[in-house]
């Protein structure tokens, strides 16, 4: 009698861990849903913000679902890949494409249209590969405003303190080195280290009163990146645009 208790107990509260966690899963549906439509409403917006060619603004609205943690709805990594592929952002295209296709592979609304891109992507990203005026995602270098591109930088001697010359360690500086000879009486030689001068020349800079450093603001690249997409085309010399633009008035 009290076995057959303690087994509906246990079922009563089998049963009732099973309401308990329906309805916790209820609230945690009913919690997301409104959220998704925060996002849903951004990425509409977004996409009439394409269908206008404004690609900056969807961007910026893209960007807000990313940043808000609302969830991301599924196709929203294709139409960001397609809108920074319009706005020159070849390498974060890609990077939002491959996760778009890694996450929905061939079900994905949008998947003719991804493995498209994927396509148009194929050259822009080699044109980057190739290109020594900018850096692996196609942002432009810039020649390091502190070494102006020498990728090191002169400064005084801090050894010498840019005196060029140092105290010679052995003599303390005085020149003399001192022994005591077999009658105990202390005799003075002149110190063979910096031969009687009691200095020498500096060891760091040679004498110089300069030190080269590599430059801190670059690591001693000579160079920096920057916000700027690149064009992969080298910049003209001034002087030679100048006389460029001279023969074509002729
Ligand atoms: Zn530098
Ligand atoms: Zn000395
Ligand atoms: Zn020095
Ligand atoms: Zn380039």
């Amino acid at each position: 009698m009290i076995l057959i208790n303690a087994k509906n107990l246990l079922l009563k509260t089998v049963f009732l861990t099973g309401i308990t966690l329906t309805l916790f899963v209820n609230i945690a549906i009913s919690q997301v849903q409104p959220s998704l439509g925060g996002s849903s409403r951004l990425m509409t917006n977004a996409l009439s913000e394409m269908e206008r060619g404004e690609y900056q603004r969807a961007n910026e609205l893209f960007r807000q679902i990313i940043d808000s943690n609302l969830p991301i709805p599924p196709e929203m990594p294709y139409y960001f890949a397609e809108t920074l592929y319009q706005l020159k952002q070849y390498d974060n295209s890609a990077n939002f494409l491959n996760k778009y296709l890694e996450l929905n592979g061939f079900k994905g609304d949008n998947y003719e249209r991804a493995k498209a891109l994927e396509g148009m992507l194929e050259k822009p990203l080699n044109d980057i590969k190739t290109c020594e005026l900018c850096d692996r995602r196609g942002y432009q270098f810039q020649t390091c405003f502190t070494c102006e591109g020498s990728k090191h930088l002169e400064q005084d001697c801090s050894y010498c303190k840019a005196k060029g010359i140092v105290g010679c360690s052995r003599c303390v500086g005085s020149g003399l080195i001192t022994k005591r000879n077999v009658f105990n009486i202390v005799e003075y030689f002149e110190c063979e280290r910096c031969s009687g001068q009691g200095r020498l020349t500096c060891p760091t800079c040679e004498g110089s009163k300069l030190e080269t450093s590599a430059c801190r603001t670059c690591q001693g690249v000579g160079r920096l990146q920057s916000d700027q997409i690149c064009d992969h085309k080298a910049e003209e010399p001034r002087h030679l645009s100048m006389l460029f633009n001279r023969m074509k008035g002729h």
